[in-house]
């Protein structure tokens, strides 16, 4: 291999020894930094996220409760737990475990979410602030992305950066830090003719899509970072990322393993958002 390993665990222990003092200091105030987590239904992947959320904030000093509804519950029910969480003064952060139950409008539902409390960042209010080149709270992988570039002193202005993937929670925010940094940014998606034209002029290329190996080594610029976020699991269980890691990683200056990768960082920026909102209910901003 000649890149070098953008090791996600090692990234997020730095993560949170930072945070660590930012917590101890809420602690002086009389504060806990809070996380309420929403489970809807029996998704088994869902139950796993939300397990490593709550050890997550365990191992950092965050008070974390799960509140579980059943798989058939109605928007209704689920506006009333929020709106109860909204009003807690122990919780600084709500999750809505994603996905939903196909009856329960989702889109609808992440906006009840009080702004402040979003930790997620998937609320109208906090994407639009991106579009305004402000980051109030800001998705967790996209944001664990940039963490992950800053801490390995990755430049960015005045770098070309392609994303391969426009979602509204991972590509499309993405594309809009990347943009306030100063990148020249391409979105690519399902309907770009030819990626291989976009991926290889890429200075740093991340890939967001849900497909193994869509992006390998002969579509990378020698020397790009590559930061692959997606997460497939193979028909024998073995987990692997959108980026054939073998190929590229002989072509990549610094590229992301997966697992190890962005996933580890996701979970510890959702902590930081706790952080941060804890923090900005006592005025620490
Ligand atoms: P979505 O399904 O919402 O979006 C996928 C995007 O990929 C779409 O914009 C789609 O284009 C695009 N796409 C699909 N096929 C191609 C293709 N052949 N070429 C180029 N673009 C393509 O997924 P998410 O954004 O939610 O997640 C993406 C991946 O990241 C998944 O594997 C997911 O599991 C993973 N993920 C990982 C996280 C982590 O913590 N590491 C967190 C969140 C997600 P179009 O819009 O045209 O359909």
């Amino acid at each position: 291999m000649a890149g070098t390993l953008l090791d996600g665990a090692a990234i997020a222990h730095q993560v949170y020894s930072q945070l660590k003092e930012r917590i101890r200091e809420l602690h002086v105030r009389g504060v806990q930094p809070g996380l309420a987590a929403m489970l809807i239904g029996e998704n088994s992947a869902s139950r796993i996220y939300i397990r490593n959320k709550a050890q997550a904030c365990h191992d950092a000093g965050v008070y974390s409760e799960v509140h579980r509804l059943p798989a058939d519950c109605s928007d209704e029910q689920v506006y009333a737990t929020l709106n109860h969480l909204n009003a807690d003064p122990r919780i600084h952060g709500i999750l809505l475990q994603l996905p939903l139950p196909p009856q329960l409008d989702s889109e609808r539902l992440l906006q009840a979410i009080a702004p402040a409390k979003d930790v997620d960042g998937f609320n109208w209010v906090n994407l639009g602030a991106m579009v305004a080149g402000r980051t109030l709270l800001a998705p967790c992988t996209p944001l664990g992305v940039m963490t992950m570039l800053d801490h390995a002193r990755v430049p960015i202005e005045g770098r070309s950066a392609v994303v391969v993937g426009r979602s509204a929670i991972v590509g499309k925010p993405l594309a809009l830090m990347l943009i306030a940094r100063g990148a020249t940014v391409s979105v690519c998606s399902s309907k770009t003719p030819d990626l291989r034209q976009y991926t290889s002029f890429a200075d740093i290329l991340i890939v967001a899509v849900g497909s193994p190996g869509l992006v390998d080594g002969s579509m990378i610029k020698q020397g790009a970072v590559v930061i692959d976020v997606g997460i497939n699991r193979l028909p024998g269980g073995k987990l692997v990322g959108d980026v054939d890691f073998a190929s590229a990683s002989r072509v990549a200056s610094r590229i992301t393993p997966v697992p190890g990768g962005v996933g580890r960082m996701t979970v510890a920026m959702l902590i930081a958002n706790t952080v941060t909102a804890a923090e900005r209910s006592v005025g620490i901003t």
